[in-house]
């Protein structure tokens, strides 16, 4: 299980048309996949995120010399060494190293955490509302009816980034057609105080479809979350920046939340990101993780929430959806894994269960110039 040689998939895709949410726009997407590939021929892939150019020089320079000659087994260990130097890096080995070992184990991912506890999970239509055109909430609505139209029944809309009433006239119109047949999510990115965020009350105490409203405010302001929570008549989500179950506790002691979402890439590793999957379920809290920047950590939210108890005995399911990113962006098909019906099968076959598409890896390699 000693570590030989990793290779490296920089991707690069400049977007025909930039779109954003409350913090701006992007320009481009990006993927940064890595594959671990051990001294008796298992391997794993890894994924992270940061400007390309920094990705690099830190894995070239410091995390490959590193890792070479390590044993794959002790993830834990080195995960935390990597963690020092860049703690997203750290999250993508945590991934490729797990791999390692289901392969090794003859397991699918899920059975090495235990087992699956659903065959399919929810995932919902995640959407960056924003574009410079004067006729963004047209373009938005636009792309809302071709994911309604592709079988999407949940939804996540963004909010926050105009003013309250050209952001209500949005999501008024959005509601007028898709109120009885979608779930919705807000997303304000933490761009309101607890005074802005009442103002959307009058409509949420209308609207029965409403999942959550996610990160109204910063995320440290857990007294106004706690506020909001007893005034507001839509549950509240957030955490999707958070790195480890330490930085939850707070936040579920406080009873600040309804919904945490944990990003596998964001947190200090897999392992990292299931402790704080399974200290919502003690808190008798939702989780819905947060997967926009990337497949393969969203592959890893699907395969944890597979594992996962029910949170209702309410609903048939009874499991969280998880989010899917259905913007401009063609490293969301790098994976053989598609959504119908507004749900995915969770893969059962060894490993990831699924293949990456090596035709995407070289059709999008970036060509190394600097890009902003
Ligand atoms: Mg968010």
């Amino acid at each position: 299980m000693e570590i030989e040689r990793i290779e490296l998939y920089p991707l690069l895709h400049v977007l025909a048309r930039p779109y954003g949410d409350a913090n701006g726009y992007k320009k481009y997407r990006t993927c940064f996949l890595f594959r671990i590939i051990t001294r008796s021929g298992l391997d794993g892939w890894g994924e992270c995120i940061d400007w390309l150019p920094t990705l690099m020089l830190g894995f070239e320079q410091r995390i490959i010399p590193f890792l070479i000659g390590k044993q794959a087994t002790n993830r834990l260990q080195l995960v935390k060494i990597i963690n020092k130097w860049h703690q997203r890096a750290a999250a993508g080995v945590s991934m490729a190293l797990t791999e390692i070992l289901a392969k090794k184990a003859a397991v699918s991912i899920s059975e090495l955490w235990g087992g699956r506890q659903h065959q399919t999970i929810p995932v919902y239509a995640s959407f960056q509302s924003y574009t410079d055109a004067a006729d963004w909430k047209n373009i938005s609505l636009q792309r809302i009816e071709q994911a309604v139209s592709d079988g999407f029944r949940h939804l996540k809309v963004k909010i926050g980034g105009r003013t309250i009433r050209e952001d209500q006239d949005h999501i008024i119109e959005l509601q007028k057609f898709y109120q009885d047949t979608v779930q919705l999510a807000l997303d304000a990115n933490q761009s309101y105080d607890a005074a802005a965020a009442f103002q959307w009350e009058r409509l949420f105490r209308e609207w029965p479809n409403l999942m959550w409203l996610e990160e109204p405010l910063p995320m440290d302001r857990w007294a106004d979350y706690k506020l909001l929570r007893t005034t507001l008549s839509v549950p509240l989500a957030g955490g999707e920046n958070l790195k480890n179950a330490r930085q939850f506790l707070p936040l579920l002691m406080e009873g600040a939340l309804d919904m945490i979402q944990p990003d596998t890439m964001h947190h200090d590793g897999l392992d990292s990101y299931r402790d704080s999957l399974q200290l919502a379920r003690q808190f008798g809290v939702r989780a819905s993780s947060h997967a926009f920047d990337g497949a393969l950590s969203r592959l890893y939210a699907i395969f944890a929430q597979a594992c996962l108890p029910p949170w209702s005995k309410m609903e048939e399911s009874g499991i969280e959806p998880v989010e899917w990113d259905v913007m401009e962006n063609p490293f969301t098909r790098l994976f053989s894994l598609r959504p119908v019906k507004g749900a995915v099968q969770v893969p059962d076959g060894i490993g990831l269960g699924v293949e990456v598409d090596q035709e995407m890896l070289k059709a999008f390699r970036w060509d190394g110039r600097i890009y902003k």
